[in-house]
């Protein structure tokens, strides 16, 4: 038999290799139109790098060995035109000599790939626009680094090649831009994955201009090109680098007559046969089913390519083989982040029509206590009988391992019950007796149960006030990294003695930063009768999906060596903290607990390995009035230097450092006093902001606490001079007295009664106003220490806070009064 193979890569090659081990007499050709075959292209963006550093690295075998192991007749350089069904034969061009001759066949195997996009747009045959698809378009990016020496440079598509590119141009040096149409990269992940991985791009200093397109590259005068974008940017860079998407190459085939779909795929069955059945195509330039939809597809990955040459090598050789289909596994590298996923995700469901639900769980690659414990990022999509659909992880190892095993499962139709059950290897430096695929299982389980009920992360914004009451259960010190102005918190400690404060007439959605201790809230909750449900996948997601894609630009505080910010305050004590492996909010906690018992002045460098500290970090210290000194991640771990306290308090609330200061139209309100006319003042003042929609924070402090003070005796624990004091004080807006003219209670009597007389709102009605309006109230947990008030004997909704919390809302403001 006479086997002629158009392609010489992963599905050609794969395919030679195997009918050569089942069928020793046949004659097998190999024509391939470049200079290589079996070349590694998923390796050639890390050759750019230097990651793999030798270029004959990428070159696997070469057609001499192939020959010599295989007897196959390798024939490198020799392009096939066409293909003539009825008498069984192709004609070839010789690149070389451009000569064309021949070659009959008995059975014929199409795998000529993909092509990547090149939009006929003005500009983009300029010698420095490059795609990376073979070892000749490397080695002419590799030309132009070399003679060029280019600083600035653009990738156009945030596909796993695209962002394979711009990182190894940015290792190379490079400053890169990425343009991207859609408002994500990556598009098998969700956005709030995607999200993770635009936040972590940025962290390595790569800008991104999400929601954009290539419009046109012209000569740019300081640089090489300038790269002029739908939204009207116009990006100076030294090189360019498309990679937009593929498109198959069927062209010989649909010019034979044989069946393609309207994209340009080639139609095979099952055996990888084309509609003419003594022809056989595999790879990129196939279309084939979805095991999960059960509908055609096309995915351009080498795993399939690789797997179907397999096959149709087996059928040519006359056995009966079957190709599955595909259900869309792939993994990428992105800096310090492992980025995987398997089947479908959330846009494809919808599409699909298919009922389905999620879950997000964080979870230890392996035992927390073990060194280089890292957090993995995991939602599962699966259906109403806890059929597998699909699955995304993020983290910084351990990911593609997960992502594995779900997608064996998928394939072995198992559901999320057995996830739970699996039983997968585990010692402390490789997993947990609860694997995170296992906990994955658990939660989505929990839900199928019955358990627990999961809102999304888009939902939250559309909650309805009247019918939600959002519960944050973090602990108060976790506020100063994200707070969420509208949501009662109660930690999940004093949840169980605190039940009496939640309402009982509206869903109560429970949250934290991962939807854990909240997962825990709710199980409380809902065996207390209380209607509770769970914000799966927790704050930690509204933090990364809360700005808009539009506004992201190059990160505050790049991750450099260099100090982010130079005090002439000299460190008085270093410390270090060590929070590897642990998980949010460990890392923050542990700070938080550091920096209490230091000095002002005093300096903490703090390890983590959950990634998302890195953004924390920088959070905390703004809203808490400390200073970050640096920020490093390298190797999948985070280093901070946080100095105690403000060396230069307006730089270090960050108004200085920050390219565009942005000062809001908020009030901030120091509330010392505990007179009437002044509690009136502050009030009027504060309801007055909110009416015109602007945020107002009002932080009582000291003889301020007694307007915030409950009417009624609270029962707390209070040693004798507490006790004296608080009978001693005001207790709420009722009792209090004028400043001026109080006259024996005349004065204050009579105040009351004018603005009765002229329908002005009693200062009881104005708080209530005022918190119905969304006003913040803050008490001085400074000041209720000395005076021995508690929070319990305060109005409901007022949050204990410190001064920094103050400070991070009067960066916000540019009004601050002092009553
Ligand atoms: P190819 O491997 O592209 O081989 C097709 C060959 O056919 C080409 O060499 C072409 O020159 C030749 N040819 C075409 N027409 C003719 C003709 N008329 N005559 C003679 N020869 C012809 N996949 C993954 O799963 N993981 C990854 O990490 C990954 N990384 C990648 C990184 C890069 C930079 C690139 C470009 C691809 C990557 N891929 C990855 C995709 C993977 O390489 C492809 O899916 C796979 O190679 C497809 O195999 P194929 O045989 O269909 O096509």
């Amino acid at each position: 038999m006479k086997v002629l193979i158009v392609g010489g890569v992963a599905g050609g090659a794969s395919a030679a290799a195997r009918l050569r081990r089942v069928s020793e007499n046949s004659e097998i050709i190999i024509f391939e139109k470049g200079p290589y075959v079996s070349f590694a292209n998923c390796g050639l963006p890390y050759h750019l790098s230097g990651t793999i550093k030798e270029r004959e690295q990428l070159l696997v075998t070469s057609a001499e060995d192939l020959h010599k192991l295989l007897n196959l007749d390798v024939r490198t350089n020799q392009e096939v035109l066409s293909i003539d069904r009825e008498n069984k034969t192709i004609t070839v061009r010789d690149l070389l000599n451009q000569r064309d001759y021949a070659e009959s066949y008995d059975k014929l195997l199409l795998s000529p790939g993909a092509s990547p996009i090149v939009p006929p747009l003005p500009g983009v045959d300029h010698e420095g626009v490059f795609v990376l698809h073979n070892i000749p378009e490397l080695d002419a990016i590799l030309e132009w680094i070399k003679t060029h020496q280019p600083k600035r440079a653009v990738v156009v598509g945030g596909g796993f090649i695209g962002l394979e590119v711009a990182e190894n141009l940015v290792e190379l040096g490079l400053k890169v831009e990425l343009v991207e149409m859609l408002n994500q990269v990556m598009a098998p992940l969700d956005y709030e994955m995607a999200a993770e991985v635009h936040e972590h791009l940025e962290m390595h200093g790569l800008e991104l201009h999400l929601g954009d397109g290539l419009k046109s590259i012209e000569t740019g005068s300081e640089s090489t090109l300038l790269v002029n974008t739908s939204s009207g940017l116009n990006i100076p860079a030294d090189m360019l680098v498309l990679s937009i998407g593929v498109r198959p190459n069927s062209n010989l085939a649909k010019d034979a007559g044989l069946e393609v779909e309207p994209r340009g795929h080639i139609c095979v069955n099952s055996r990888m046969q084309t509609s003419d059945p003594n022809i056989y195509a595999v790879g990129d330039a196939v279309q084939i089913d979805s095991c999960l939809t059960g509908k055609p597809t096309f995915l351009a990955l080498a795993g399939p390519a690789s797997k179907q040459g397999r096959i149709a090598a087996d059928n040519i050789a006359g056995r009966d083989m079957s190709f599955r289909g595909v259900i869309g596994t792939s993994v990428v590298k992105v800096f310090d982040l492992t980025a995987a996923s398997t089947g479908l995700n959330t846009r494809q469901l919808k599409e699909a029509q298919i009922p389905f639900d999620s879950v997000t769980t964080f979870s230890h690659n392996h035992a927390g206590y073990y060194p280089g414990a890292s957090q993995i990022h995991f939602k599962l999509l699966f259906g109403p009988q806890g059929q597998i659909y699909g699955a995304q992880a993020l983290g910084v190892s351990g990911v593609d391992k997960r992502i594995d095993v779900i997608a064996t499962a998928i394939h072995g139709n198992m559901t999320v019950f057995d996830l739970e059950e699996l039983e997968l290897s585990y010692a402390p430096p490789y997993g947990s007796a609860r694997d995170p695929v296992n906990i994955v299982g658990f939660a989505a389980a929990n839900i199928l149960r019955g358990d627990v009920e999961a809102l999304q992360w888009d939902q939250f914004d559309d909650l309805d006030a009247d019918k939600w009451l959002k519960l944050d259960v973090r602990y108060p010190e976790e506020q100063a990294v994200l707070s969420i102005p509208d949501a009662l918190n109660i930690s999940l400690p004093e949840l169980r003695s605190r039940l009496n404060e939640l309402p009982r007439d509206k869903r109560i959605l429970c949250m934290c930063s991962t939807g854990q201790r909240s997962y825990f809230a709710v199980r409380i909750l809902r065996q207390n009768g209380f209607d509770a449900v769970n914000l799966t996948g927790g704050l930690n997601i509204q933090k990364t999906t809360r700005k808009p894609e539009k506004t992201m630009k190059q990160p505050d505080l790049p991750l450099t060596t260099e100090p982010v910010q130079s005090f002439s305050a000299e460190p008085k004590v270093e410390y270090q903290v060590d929070a590897c492996g642990l998980q949010c909010p460990g890392p923050i906690l542990k700070l938080y607990t550091k920096v209490k018992e230091m000095n002002d002045g005093d300096v903490v460098q703090i390890k983590a390995t959950d990634l998302g500290f890195a953004k924390d970090v920088e959070a905390w210290t703004k809203s808490t009035g400390n200073t970050l000194l640096d920020l490093k991640m390298a190797g999948g771990e985070v280093t901070a230097r946080v100095q105690k306290g403000l060396a230069n308090p307006v730089e270090s609330l960050g108004l200085a450092q920050l390219p565009t200061p942005t000062v809001g139209k908020d009030l901030t309100m120091v509330v010392f006093s505990g007179e009437l006319d002044k509690a009136i003042a502050a009030f009027i003042i504060a309801n007055g902001f909110a009416s015109l929609g602007q945020k107002a924070t009002l932080f009582f402090t000291f003889w301020g606490l007694n307007i915030l003070r409950k009417p009624e005796p609270v029962a707390v624990k209070k040693n004798f001079v507490e006790k004296m004091f608080g009978w001693m004080m005001p207790k709420g807006a009722e009792k209090l007295t004028l400043s001026q003219m109080h006259m024996m209670g005349a004065g204050t009597a009579m105040i009351k009664g004018i603005m009765k007389k002229y329908n002005v709102d009693s200062l009881p009605e104005m708080i209530r106003t005022a918190q119905e309006n969304g006003v913040r109230l803050l008490a001085c947990q400074m000041s209720m220490d000395l005076m021995g008030i508690k929070i319990e004997e305060l109005m409901d909704g007022v949050e204990a806070a410190g001064v920094a919390t103050m400070a991070a809302s009067a960066t916000d403001s540019n009004t601050h009064y002092f009553i």
